[in-house]
């Protein structure tokens, strides 16, 4: 409480009263990286004010770490990810973005959590916004750990599909990013989509433009969800990382193998010198309130049995 009334007030404090100078000096010393200050700014309760907060120092000597962070200014949606969106270069070389699709998830996001907090590093997460109502403790964890959140539509329908009307397409990336602010108790996510199978229906990449959505393809497909164990994972994204040089990497916190591959392959980054980027939004996604009110009607339906899931379903063959 007290460091977050200090930075708020210092500029008072130095002016009115006579003791504050030596009061300002705390705030110097407690800015510096000790242990002690880590708690605090889990107790801001604004996920943006803490994503633009230096985190808490890194305890690992050789830890991936994080070496620049960029603000993107997402008017008129820009795309990024040179598989699909070719202007904007601009990572440099050996540089790095990790990103991570389809979560949250149980067991798998909380162990990519885990990794990237040991390696001091970050990523960009594209929740789907059923799992988001599943799991929105989860999500919550992956915004107080400072990562950047954005969506990947409601139920992860192909917005290519036939069979979806204009209308449809919409509502699956309003309501995706409806889903994602009231998982993360009313906080806005970054105004950041990825659509589902890298699927761009041409009507909807203008539709994000309107809405001051960037979307993000990617440079290199780790196509974790085809590996058939964690090792593969870790070979197809180096090798088509070092034949590329850099590069914004898919990943899905979503998949066992991919949670597995996470601590060798942040290894083999910071041995092969690549930089992980992090990416932030200048502001926060403005998402339309019929969509919030939805999604909060769907949360709100009347449960008469509390009884856990084992509870109720058995397997009895199998
Ligand atoms: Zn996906």
């Amino acid at each position: 409480m007290a460091s977050v009334v200090s930075l708020s007030a210092s500029g008072a404090a130095w002016s009115q009263a006579p003791a504050a100078k030596s009061v300002a000096a705390v705030p110097q010393a407690a800015a510096a990286p000790t242990p002690a200050a880590a708690p605090a700014p889990a107790a801001v309760p604004s996920p943006a004010a803490a994503a633009a907060t230096p985190k808490a120092p890194c305890a690992n000597p050789n830890a991936l770490g994080i070496a620049r962070v960029v603000e993107i200014d997402t008017t008129g949606g820009p795309g990024f990810g040179f598989e699909h969106f070719k202007q904007l270069d601009f990572l440099r070389d050996h540089e790095v973005v990790l990103t991570f699709d389809d979560g949250p998830w149980l067991i798998n996001t909380p162990s990519v959590l885990k990794t990237l907090a040991e390696e001091c590093t970050t990523g960009i997460f594209f929740p789907i916004g059923k799992h988001a109502t599943y799991y929105p403790e989860i999500l919550k964890q992956v915004a107080a750990a400072g990562h950047t959140i954005g969506s990947h539509t409601w139920s992860h329908a192909t917005l290519t599909d036939k069979k979806l009307t204009e209308d449809q397409r919409k509502d699956e990336i309003e309501k995706g990013f409806s889903a994602v602010k009231w998982a993360l108790g009313g906080t806005s996510p970054s105004p950041f989509f990825r659509f589902p199978a890298l699927q761009h229906p041409p009507e909807m990449v203008t539709y994000l433009g309107t809405r001051n959505i960037a979307m993000f393809s990617c440079d290199l497909d780790s196509f974790d969800f085809k590996a058939r164990n964690a090792q593969q994972v870790i070979d197809v994204t180096m090798k088509k990382l070092d034949k590329l040089g850099k590069g914004i990497i898919l990943l899905h916190d979503f998949h066992k193998h991919t949670a597995e591959a996470l601590p060798d392959l942040l290894h083999r980054l910071k041995a092969g010198g690549y930089k992980v980027v992090k990416m932030i939004a200048k502001a926060p996604v403005e998402t339309l309130p019929q969509y919030d009110d939805e999604v909060l009607k769907d949360a709100k339906l009347p449960t008469v049995s509390s009884r856990p899931v084992s509870a109720v379903v058995q397997t009895i063959s199998e």
